[in-house]
């Protein structure tokens, strides 16, 4: 075959170093691109999905027929049809210094830990780019199945549809990330065994990151990261996402946790009472607009709630300077339209469209006097 310049393309084989230096024979799978002549061998890991392209044989032996390795003391050759292929190696993480090909940046972040409770379009979201920026541990709990209505906000897709979203997310993060270590739970948040976040969280290295649809939830996550002396983020959002809020608690630093934020901080007891979810009743009403990009609106508020967990886990490296943890309050409230005609009367608060308050204060509890209950709680242990 010949490419857009006319050059022949030769067959490549792309396979992990670790997967040349433990060569198991057998069975082989993977991905074959007829255009680009390109025999993609998938990570250890996902061994076993995607196409069965061939096998590994001893060595002495003679290559098959179509794609085969020949095993050759520490290494592997690659045959296709008796001639031998390209072999491109790749690793898991890229070295700046010898410009290896890598899967992943850096291993910098492969220790932080990350608790995602809630796993639909936010949770999705927050799931995978923390994979893309090198997050190593996840617990993915969420008791629904992915149904095609799902999709047109979710970051999985009609594969996963019928799964549990914990399997289905998952899959999506060994996809960027094919060593990551995942605990799923199948339930409402406040059925998490205990033995499950025992085992997870290290102080300093964890961060609860709130996602479900309801406050209720929210708060009792930010209550248990306190237990574990972690780290909590919520991200939330107003009516189909014309607005969000994004909430953080850092432990033993002073900080009123989200019960104390919701009912007593000023102005917020209000929606205290509503549920932060971007369903919307509009369908039933006469005259809906015409509004698609409800993904879009989600994805930038929950992608600066993200910017936020990613300080957040690097909190104590004096080698990372933090993009919005010193910027932003405690309480934060973005919108993606100000104009009332979208967004209704509530969006009137901001000034212009992606806003991003910088001026909410929150505060204790009355009867926490200065430090939240939870903290005091939690330090009498
Ligand atoms: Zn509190």
């Amino acid at each position: 075959m010949k490419n857009f310049f006319g050059e022949e393309i030769k067959k490549t084989v792309f396979i992990s170093n670790e997967q040349i230096i433990n060569a198991t024979l057998g069975e082989i799978y993977g991905k074959y691109f007829e255009d680009t002549e390109i025999i993609n061998i998938y990570p250890t890991e996902l061994q076993g999905t995607g196409e069965l392209l061939g096998e590994i044989f001893d060595i002495g032996t003679k290559p098959s027929a179509g794609f085969c390795g020949i095993r050759n003391g520490s290494s592997v050759d690659f045959y296709y049809d008796g001639e031998k292929l390209n072999v491109e190696i790749y690793e898991l993480y890229q070295d700046i210094f010898s410009r290896n090909k890598g899967i992943l940046e850096t291993p910098i972040m492969n220790n932080k830990r990350v608790v995602i409770l809630g796993c639909g379009s936010v949770g999705s979201l927050v799931a995978l780019e923390l994979a893309r920026a090198g997050v190593g541990n996840f617990v993915l709990a969420d008791p629904d199945t992915l149904e095609y209505h799902n999709l047109c906000r979710h970051q999985c897709g009609i594969e996963d549809v019928g799964d549990l979203k914990v399997n289905a997310l998952s899959r999506k993060i060994r996809n960027i990330n094919p060593k990551a270590n995942i605990v799923k739970f199948d339930g409402v948040i406040e059925n998490i065994p205990k033995e499950i976040l025992d085992d997870f969280c290290e102080p300093g290295e964890t961060v609860f990151v709130g996602c479900a649809d309801n406050r209720t939830a929210d708060v009792y996550s930010n209550r248990i990261s306190i237990y574990y002396k972690s780290s909590f983020v919520s991200i939330g959002f107003w009516e189909r996402a014309y607005a969000g809020e994004i909430f953080y608690h850092i432990p033993r630093q002073g900080m009123p946790c989200y019960e104390c934020a919701l009912g007593y901080g000023s102005n917020l007891s209000v929606r205290a009472e509503a549920n932060h979810h971007v369903y919307s009743n509009q369908e039933n009403i006469e005259g809906v607009k015409f509004e698609p990009g409800i993904s879009v609106d989600i994805n930038f508020i929950t992608s600066i709630g993200i910017k936020l967990i990613i300080d957040i886990l690097n909190n104590n490296n004096d080698n990372y300077r933090p993009r919005l943890l010193n910027n932003l309050t405690q309480y934060t409230l973005i919108c993606n339209t100000s104009d009332p005609e979208i967004g209704g009367e509530m969006v009137e608060i901001f000034s212009y469209p992606l806003q991003v308050t910088t001026s909410l204060k929150v505060g204790f509890g009355k009867q926490c006097e200065g430090k939240c209950k939870y903290e005091v709680e939690e330090n009498n242990d």
